[in-house]
C-alpha cells in the first residue's frame, strides 16, 4: 500500500484543501491528512479537535483518507505512517519561496521522504484559511469557499445580517 500525507494547520479546512486531498486520494492508495496540533507561526482560531471534525465531515465520502493529529516534525509524522511522499498544494509564487525552503530542509532531515506539489485549481488559487477567516469575521459570505460544517460554524461565530433587515449606522 502506497501512502502519502497531506500536512497543514487546516484552521479551518477550505475547499482548496479538499480539492488537493481529493486529487491526492486519486493517486495514492491511502492519504493521511496531518493536522498540526500547535502551528508555530500562528495561534489557531479553532482548537485541534474542531479542525479535525471539520475535516472528517468534509472528507466523509473518501474511503482511503484518514485524518490524524501530529505535534512532531512533519517528516517524523510521515515516517510514523510509513509514507514516503508528502503532498502539498501550490497556489502562487509566494507559496513557492516558502515551499522551496521547507522542501530542502525536509530532504536534509529525511532524504527518503519526497514532497510532491499539486498546482492549485484555478477556482481555488486565491483561497487561504487566513483569507476566509478575515472575510467571515467582517460578516462576509464564505459559503462557496469552505465545506458546509465550516460555513455553519462561521455563521454562529459571526452572524450575518439577514437580507432586507434594517441596518442602523448606530449599531
Ligand atoms: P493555509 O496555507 O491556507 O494556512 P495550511 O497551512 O493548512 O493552509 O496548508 C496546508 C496545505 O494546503 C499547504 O500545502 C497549502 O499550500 C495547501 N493549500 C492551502 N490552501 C490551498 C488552496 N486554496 N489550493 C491549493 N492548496 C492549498
Amino acid at each position: 500500500m502506497i501512502s502519502a500525507i497531506c500536512p497543514g494547520s487546516y484552521d479551518p479546512v477550505t475547499n482548496g484543501h479538499v480539492d488537493i486531498i481529493r486529487r491526492a486520494a486519486s493517486i495514492f492508495d491511502r492519504v493521511v491528512v496531518g493536522v498540526v496540533q500547535n502551528p508555530q507561526h500562528k495561534a489557531p482560531l479553532f482548537p485541534v479537535e474542531e479542525r479535525v471534525e471539520f475535516l472528517d465531515s468534509a472528507l466523509a465520502g473518501l474511503d482511503n483518507v484518514v485524518v490524524d493529529v501530529f505535534s512532531e516534525l512533519v517528516v517524523e509524522f510521515a515516517r510514523r505512517w510509513g509514507a514516503r511522499t508528502m503532498v502539498k498544494g501550490l497556489r502562487v509564487i509566494s507559496d513557492f519561496e516558502w515551499e522551496f525552503q521547507m522542501h530542502h530542509l525536509n530532504r536534509k532531515l529525511a532524504p527518503e521522504v519526497e514532497t510532491m506539489y499539486l498546482m492549485a485549481s484555478p477556482q481555488y488559487s486565491f483561497l487561504s484559511s487566513r483569507a476566509v477567516k478575515e472575510v467571515a469575521s467582517f460578516g462576509g459570505n464564505v459559503d462557496d469557499l469552505v465545506p458546509p460544517a465550516v460555513a455553519r460554524r462561521f455563521e454562529e461565530l459571526y452572524p450575518r445580517p439577514r437580507p432586507g433587515a434594517p441596518v442602523s449606522p448606530q449599531e
